[in-house]
């Protein structure tokens, strides 16, 4: 593949493909790591985390590989917003509508994210009120 089919000078085209290539999510959504899916659209599979920080711990991501919420361009506008819906959608299927829930966004190395290609984390599911106060 030429380095300037993404545009951009081809040290940083290769960088792209290369996280594409090596990206736990994109081996996800190619089906090539077995994954139950909870959801999946056109633009957006959602799924179990692995290691769940709440009783009930799903990642929502887009299918397109997009690093972090800092290169997201103005035209996944809608992409975000259907994400948050898929959100809403799937916290009605586990029944945690009523007691609440925590969509997160960690937006970089510096806050925590450790998978690059972007993703939301829908939080919910604790016994009591307050059961989460991250
Ligand atoms: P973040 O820190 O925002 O990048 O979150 C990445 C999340 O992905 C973590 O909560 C991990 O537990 C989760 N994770 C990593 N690999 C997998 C996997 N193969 N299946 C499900 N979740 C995963
Ligand atoms: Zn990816």
């Amino acid at each position: 593949i030429k380095g300037t089919l993404f545009g951009g000078p081809p040290a940083r085209a290769t960088r792209f493909i290369l996280n594409m290539e090596n990206c736990v999510f994109c081996k996800i959504i190619k089906g090539e790591i077995p994954t139950e899916f909870l959801y999946q659209d056109e633009d957006i599979v959602a799924f179990r985390d692995i290691n769940p920080s709440a009783p009930v711990h799903i990642l929502i991501v887009p299918k397109k590989h997009i690093e972090k919420l800092q290169v997201v361009s103005d035209n996944e506008k809608s992409l975000l917003g259907q994400a948050l819906l898929v959100a809403k959608k799937i916290a009605e299927g586990e029944k945690i509508t009523q007691s609440g829930y925590k969509v997160c966004l960690n937006c970089g190395e510096g806050a925590g994210q450790i998978v690059p290609h972007l993703h939301f984390h829908l939080l919910g599911g604790w016994k009591e009120e307050g059961g989460c106060l991250c």
